[in-house]
């Protein structure tokens, strides 16, 4: 105890490397009595179990047994405003938010509520094994402010910007080219680099914004390259047909974002389902991160992402939920989803892969995989430990498991919050 150290038991899983380029035997580092060592809140070193507790007697040993610990799960991109009204039906995109999310969006002007929404959030991710996310706020900053406070006050790591519109939304949800750089910089200047957060420059997607605003935004990201950049692309056609005659001087959906300053390393795309080949081109030249969230593009109807396609060619890309437009807060649902879209599209993502994506490969694609998404000495501990056998229906199938990766399909196929038995952040259990 007065050491500081703890000393987790149990199966561990992370990655040497990354396994749709390194096959799964050596990109994986599984063991079956491992041990991950916590110390000032970052882990100190992983191994056997026999091996950690010889080399540290002195830790508070924390015995989870069978469950599963690996680094807890990094959503890439979520609106948290939408919580209160996930699972809405009936809607496409263009449809959904002007019925749903726009009116929802617009009760964040109160800082109250605000705050309201920010904590359930937060307690919802957690819950459900996600100790980083990536969120779009709503155009107003007591809706940054409420994000960032909830996140410091739960010591996550917990990245958002203010989502900036000046156009095609309705009164009370628009800012102003100008406004929306003024407010951005100043919500950017009070918490980027705060304890554990990180603002993102927030454009909601270009028929929301005029040229000027995204120029106003680029001009922003261009001072502060160390922020990220996220907004939409490319999720539905009818989208894209209203993004090509809003801006008919763009070659692409891409285009409009590019020729104002808004693509480049840092840049974080959702969606990016129907993509030209020239946007494909683009976005791996400068090494954009393209995020998948499948729950999202089944719920709306969007289009299956071509997963395969996109990393065989090496782009970066991350795993989200899209809450609320995306119907789960769960990664485990959100992996499944992945791999439903895989089979859809012609191939069955591998278990490593799955879970390489809601964790050190969203970490990568936020680049903070220095940081945080794997159990490597030196990460920030944030870890959660997995019940492989949470449900009866889960558990009679996990018996048969031959290999880790049979026991652990069926948690990431059917599995929940019941399956998390514990979380970490920053080295404190939750
Ligand atoms: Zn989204």
């Amino acid at each position: 105890m007065m050491s500081g150290k703890t000393l987790i038991l149990g199966q561990t899983l992370g990655f040497d490397a990354d396994p749709f380029h390194t096959p799964v035997d050596e990109a994986a580092r599984y063991e079956r009595r491992g041990a991950v060592l916590i110390e000032n809140g970052l882990i100190g070193a992983t191994g056997s179990a026999d091996d950690l507790r010889a080399a540290h007697p002195d830790a508070d040993v924390r015995d989870m047994g069978d469950a599963l610990i690996s680094a807890g799960f990094v959503d890439a991109h979520a609106h948290y405003p939408q919580t209160a009204m996930i699972a809405s039906w009936g809607k496409r995109l263009i449809d959904w938010l002007n019925t749903y999310t726009f009116p929802e969006e617009s009760k964040f002007s109160d800082a109250a509520y605000a705050a309201e929404i920010a904590g359930r959030y937060f307690d919802l991710t957690l819950s459900n094994g996600t100790t980083t996310v990536c969120s779009y706020c709503t155009i107003h900053p007591e809706s940054v402010d409420a994000y960032f406070s909830a996140a410091q006050a739960r010591r996550v790591r917990a990245l958002g910007g203010k989502t900036c519109m000046d156009r095609n939304a309705p009164d009370g949800l628009r800012d102003t080219a100008q406004d929306a750089y003024d407010d951005s910089k100043v919500l950017l200047e009070k918490w980027h680099g705060l304890d554990r957060l990180s603002y993102a420059i927030t454009p909601r997607f270009s028929p929301t914004s005029t040229p000027e605003q995204l120029a106003a935004l680029g001009a922003l990201w261009a001072e502060h390259p160390d922020c990220p950049m996220q907004t939409h692309l490319s999720e539905q056609t009818d989208e894209i047909d209203w993004v090509l005659g809003l801006y008919p001087q763009a070659r692409d959906y891409l285009d409009t974002y590019e020729a104002h300053g808004l693509l480049g390393p840092g840049g974080l795309y959702g969606h990016a389902i129907h993509l030209t080949n020239r946007e494909r081109d683009r976005l791996r030249e400068v090494d954009a991160s393209l995020i998948h969230c499948p729950t999202s593009n089944t719920f709306i109807g969007s289009g299956l992402f071509d997963m395969a396609g996109l990393t065989a060619s090496g782009h970066r890309v991350g795993l989200a939920t899209d809450t609320g437009g995306g119907s789960s807060f769960s990664m485990l649902r959100t992996m499944a989803a992945a791999y439903e879209v895989g089979q859809l599209n012609g191939s069955a993502l591998h278990p490593a892969q799955l879970y390489w994506l809601a964790t050190a490969g969203s970490a990568r694609a936020l680049r903070l995989d220095s940081q945080i998404g794997n159990l490597a000495a030196g990460m920030e501990a944030d870890l959660i430990a997995l019940d492989l056998s949470s449900t009866p229906a889960i558990a009679q199938r996990a018996e048969r498991a031959g290999d880790i990766w049979e026991a652990l399909f069926p948690t990431i196929m059917m599995g929940d919050a019941r399956a998390i038995k514990a979380v970490w952040v920053g080295g404190q259990m939750r």
